[in-house]
């Protein structure tokens, strides 16, 4: 009896996203000030809203400037457009040969099954992309994009994004998945997800299933912040490493949240050595509208990657990086050691500081 009780009952799930903010009127649950619930509903209309309850659970309440509740909750700032900013920052649709799909580098492309999230970031550079209605997953959207990739042999490598994958309902992964599979010369399936993050409950053993097969898969996760890292994020990301993915993380700098060494280093090291994930990219801000208050200079992120560089293993050090304007790609923006070079001799910055030579001694 209690088993068919329990194999009834909603999964965790569901309830952490039904007890969430959902709609801007289930902010008016939350205890903010008058005015910051104003400036909340304010902003809301321009980026929508949403956070599950465990996410919501990390916030201190009593602490205006926390860092979980600078990324969901909205605020006045982003109301604030800058001279510059841009609503497409690193031109996705510039690269968009046909709907739901970016293809800028020759072995790689971005798919886009949908175009909702879990939770919504107010930081988030696809934010003027990102809808509630009419943009979510189906079989026929996704027809144009996949048969591009079977047409296109030099693809080996397709990379789920959005919106948020992994906030599709498994029926929905598993079909993408064996459709995906069944193209010949992919050999890689990559997952771009913040559910990790902000609804690790959504992490089951029915969801790993659905994604074992001939592709190796390997899923990016978001956290930016040393807090998001919790007994529920440990159980999410041991699912998935014991389904054999192999674990990425992306954080992107943001002022307030986390551009201090103390914070960094307490991400990276907590990733890598709890979690299992391994710091990939840590992303400078870019160009999306209303995200001033949150940019850091790149001076300010090269001290940041330089100090952590020397606190950190090579494998808890993520790389630096720009995405450009205009379809420029990811550049790294960390400090540059080479300091000269007299033809075959380089002087290059120890990490201890001290400049020594290297000279190039290379056979016939
Ligand atoms: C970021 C991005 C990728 C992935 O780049 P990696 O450096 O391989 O992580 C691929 N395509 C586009 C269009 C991107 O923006
Ligand atoms: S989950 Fe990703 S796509 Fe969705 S709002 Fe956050 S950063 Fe943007």
């Amino acid at each position: 009896m209690t088993d068919l009780k329990d194999a009834t009952r909603a999964p965790d799930w569901q309830d952490d996203v039904r007890q969430g903010v959902r709609h801007v009127r289930d902010l008016d649950c939350l205890p903010l000030s008058p005015a910051e619930r104003a400036a909340a509903q304010a902003a809301a209309a321009l980026h929508k809203v949403r956070a599950p309850k465990a996410y919501l659970d990390l916030i201190d309440w009593n602490d205006p400037a926390d860092p979980i509740r600078a990324q969901v909750i909205p605020s006045l700032g982003e109301l604030e457009e800058v001279e510059g900013e841009l609503g497409d920052p690193i031109a996705d649709h510039e690269f968009s040969p046909v709907p739901r799909l970016t293809h800028r580098h020759a072995d790689r492309v971005l798919l886009f099954p949908t175009y909702q999230c879990a939770v919504y970031c107010r930081f988030c550079f696809r934010k003027e992309s990102l809808t509630s209605i009419g943009r979510g997953y189906t079989r026929e959207a996704l027809e144009p994009a996949l048969a591009y990739i079977a047409d296109h042999p030099e693809i080996r490598e397709v990379i789920l994004t959005g919106g948020d994958p992994l906030s599709l309902p498994d029926k929905a992964l598993a079909e993408i998945f064996a459709r995906i599979e069944a193209i010949p010369h992919v050999r890689l399936l990559r997952i771009h997800t913040r559910v990790p993050v902000a609804l690790p409950s959504r992490i089951t053993s029915g969801l790993v299933a659905v994604l074992q097969g001939r592709l190796m898969v390997t899923v990016v996760t978001h956290f930016n912040h040393a807090r998001e890292i919790t007994p529920a994020t440990e159980v999410a990301c041991r699912i998935m490493r014991q389904a054999g993915f192999v674990l990425l993380n992306q954080s992107v700098l943001l002022k307030g949240v986390n551009d201090n060494v103390e914070v960094l280093e307490e991400l990276c090291r907590e990733l890598m050595y709890r979690l299992g994930v391994k710091p990939y990219y840590l992303h400078h801000g870019d160009l999306a509208r209303g995200m001033a208050h949150r940019r850091t200079t790149i001076a300010q992120g090269q001290a940041l990657v330089e100090a952590l560089r020397a606190r950190l293993s090579g494998i808890c050090n993520p790389v630096y990086v720009l995405d450009l304007p205009e379809g420029g790609g990811k550049v790294s923006l960390g400090p540059c050691p080479i300091e000269g070079r007299e033809g075959d001799t380089w002087r290059i910055r120890g990490q201890d500081g001290v400049v020594r030579t290297y000279r190039e001694i290379v056979g016939e």
